[in-house]
């Protein structure tokens, strides 16, 4: 066991106040390879202090918009120096290729860090014209202040990434936060803090403090000074975080799963949507919230694209992913491992046709092989259920009307996207589906300016862009009498 990790509360790495510590396990070994603390309700007390006390009477209080900036802008800039060593710390605690984040999430976040420099100083309120108060004229303008301290809770696929879209913009908008990495996944959310300590963010601004959900994600979700949650991660989670938000009146963000279906028409560049149905399906072994996992195919293309699909999941050269050459790593823990197996052999059991993969025997290392199913009806377990990993469903239409049913009928509802070499139809079914991101032929594209966020079991509110960064203010009107 080498990595020996810690909470991270104003400004000083710090052991659990009960001095517990929890295992990091690496997906391929199987073996634990360090250990984090493992927080307490405690711990969450001591880190939400801190961060109330810059937030009302800190050196934080007094910065500007422009000031904010300036740290975020550093920020990026030693984010980008470290970004190698971030992508590592991020694949290697999940048995990812390093290959991925450095490409994807780490860009992305840095670019999300710049982005949200400039929204820091751009948070304006309004002057609003009114009919006066009891036939005196009065003047009426807005402030948009931060909405306090934020719990941010984070899941293990995209950590540092997802983290990021969470900082950038509440420290932008001024407030303060508390971080809880997901238990798999800390070594990076401590890095970033580190790296805002040498930003010159005053200590105290940004906490972490790692451990389990049921311990230190609960106690965030219901400590009174904490006023809004920004949550992402699975569904089932994400209803408790509500319910416990709602009786207090917090504040809440979530950003749950999805089941995200990508649209193939008979007119596509088959090429194009080959290769962006095979990213969306593989990339990260499929832990990505937006993975495109419900293939909606039309008829004429159904069988030669299936085909197509099954030889690329084929093609994928799955082992250790610190191994040259290996694109696919193993998913990310046991649990997973034995969710998606379940899975694959509940659409073998249901009828669907097995064109690549199946269920993988347990070796050394959670190593799950890309699968492909065809014939699959939209009521089967695989095309309603998030699986979480390599595993793409098939499903045949017909006309339009109905590629747009079947996308609509989902509990979903994250992302789509539509293959079409038809202008008119990319933009009807595009407005017709119903997600909070549809890609035209183009898988998931993400871009710090774009807000980002799901409709029905997806999830509530957005995050990323500018709305992502006024998410975490709220509006207050002033309006002063102005007697003749
Ligand atoms: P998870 O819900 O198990 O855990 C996410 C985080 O919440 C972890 O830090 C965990 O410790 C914490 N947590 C768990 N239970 C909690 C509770 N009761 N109260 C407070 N905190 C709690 O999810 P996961 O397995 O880490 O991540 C996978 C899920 O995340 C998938 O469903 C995926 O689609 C979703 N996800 C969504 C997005 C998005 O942008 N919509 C992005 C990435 C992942």
């Amino acid at each position: 066991m080498t990595e020996h990790l810690n909470h991270f509360i104003e400004g000083t790495p710090c052991e659990a106040f009960d001095r517990r510590r929890f295992d990091l396990v690496n997906p391929v070994t199987e073996q634990a390879y360090g250990s984090s603390a493992r927080g307490t309700r405690e711990d969450v007390e001591r880190a939400v202090a801190a961060a109330r006390h810059q937030l009302e009477r800190g050196g934080w209080s007094q910065l500007g918009g422009a000031q904010r900036g300036r740290l975020l802008a550093k920020l990026a800039d030693l984010v980008e120096r470290d970004s190698e060593l971030l992508a590592d710390l991020d694949a290697n605690a999940i048995g990812r290729s390093p290959i991925e984040p450095r490409r994807m999430d780490l860009p992305n976040a840095i670019a999300n860090l710049r982005a949200a420099a400039g929204w820091a100083n751009q948070l304006e309120g309004r002057t609003i014209p009114t009919g006066g108060y009891f036939g005196t004229k009065t003047l009426s303008y807005t402030v948009r202040e931060p909405v306090g301290v934020v719990g941010a809770i984070v899941p293990w696929n995209s950590p540092l990434m997802i983290t990021v879209w969470k900082l950038a913009a509440l420290l932008a908008a001024g407030c303060t936060v508390v971080v809880k990495p997901s238990e798999e996944t800390p070594q990076s959310a401590l890095h970033l803090a580190l790296l805002a300590q040498e930003a010159g963010f005053p200590d105290g601004v940004i906490n972490v403090v790692t451990g389990y959900g049921n311990e230190v994600g609960r106690a965030l979700c219901e400590h009174p000074d904490v006023a809004k949650i920004s949550f992402t991660g699975s569904p089932e989670a994400g209803r408790e975080i509500q319910r416990t938000a709602g009786v207090l009146f917090k504040r809440v963000a979530l950003e749950l799963g999805g089941k995200s279906p990508q649209i193939v028409f008979d007119d596509a560049s088959f090429d194009d949507a080959l290769r962006g149905c095979a990213l969306g399906l593989f990339a990260n072994q499929g832990q990505v919230c937006a993975a495109g996992s419900r293939i909606l195919v039309q008829r004429s293309l159904a069988e030669r694209f299936g085909a197509a699909l099954a030889e690329a999941a084929h093609a994928v050269n799955v082992g250790d992913p610190r191994e040259p050459g290996v694109q696919m790593g193993p998913v990310a823990k046991k649990a997973q491992f034995d969710r998606v197996n379940r899975y694959i052999q509940r659409g073998i059991d249901q009828g669907a046709t097995l064109l690549a993969g199946g269920v993988s025997t347990p070796e050394q290392g959670w190593f799950v092989r890309p699968t492909i199913f065809a014939n699959a009806r939209n009521d089967m377990d695989i095309a309603r259920d998030e699986i979480f990993g390599p595993v793409g469903t098939l499903i045949t239409f017909d006309s339009e009307d109905e590629a747009i049913a079947l996308a609509n009928d989902s509990t979903y509802g994250l992302a789509a996207t539509v293959w079409t070499g038809d202008l008119a139809r990319a933009h009807r079914v595009a407005a017709a589906v119903k997600a909070g991101a549809v890609g035209i032929n183009c898988w998931s594209p993400l871009d710090a300016n774009l807000p980002w966020g799901g409709v029905k079991t997806s999830g509530i509110g957005r995050e990323g862009g500018f709305s992502g960064a006024l998410a975490y203010t709220e509006e207050k009107v002033i309006t002063v009498l102005l007697p003749a």
